[in-house]
């Protein structure tokens, strides 16, 4: 079953304070996280406003927003917050979160790249990003975003032709399995 069900009963503090540790309620929401945060341009919610929403249990008005997608994860928020709130840990299981309530949550292009991404992973142990680039236009990104480029990263050699695997492969394709095994179990 989905813990979707026990998770209507809450809050959206207690989640991430459950997956992360952090306590969403020290954000007295100075702002110094957005003014840093090089997405912040980009992003409807801010990560101040990102933790506002948390404190105040507004899950829907955060998972229905891109923003949560948009951010890098580089941790400037985090470095700047006063009170130590570490908002890019918060944000990133703002994510896990939300996919694991409804993975359709995640914008489909994120979702194509994202799975793109692992499969590379898996299959080589690192990405072989011609193999990358074309699944994720064919199972969902942008098609014809950045076409233009390829031809002169490829006469200037900054695409391979062909995957190279990686010496560990086997070890890596066992924590996949680890992995599925582990979330078969929780669902
Ligand atoms: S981790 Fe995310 S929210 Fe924080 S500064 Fe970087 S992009 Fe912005
Ligand atoms: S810098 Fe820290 S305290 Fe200030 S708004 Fe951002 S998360 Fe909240």
């Amino acid at each position: 079953m989905s813990s979707h069900g026990t998770d209507k009963k809450r809050t959206l503090a207690a989640e991430v304070r459950e997956a992360t540790g952090l306590n969403a309620a020290k954000c007295y929401q100075c702002g110094k996280c957005s003014a840093g945060c090089p997405m912040a341009e980009e992003m409807t919610l801010q990560p101040h406003d990102m933790m506002r929403l948390v404190q105040n249990g507004e899950r829907a008005r955060l998972f229905e927003d891109g923003s949560i997608w948009l951010c890098l994860t580089c941790e400037t928020c985090t470095a700047r917050c006063p009170n130590e709130c570490d908002s890019a840990r918060i944000i990133d299981s703002l994510r896990e979160i939300a996919l694991k309530q409804d993975p359709d949550l995640a914008p489909k292009s994120i979702r194509a790249f994202h799975r793109a991404f692992l499969d590379q992973i898996r299959s080589h142990g690192r990405v072989f990003e011609l193999g990358l680039i074309i699944q994720h236009k064919m199972t969902g990104g942008p098609l014809f975003q950045d076409v233009f480029a390829a031809p002169g990263m490829l006469a200037r050699g900054k695409l391979a032709l062909t995957p190279r695997k990686i010496k560990g492969i086997k070890e890596i394709r066992r924590i996949f399995d680890a992995c599925a095994a582990a979330s078969k179990e929780e669902a």
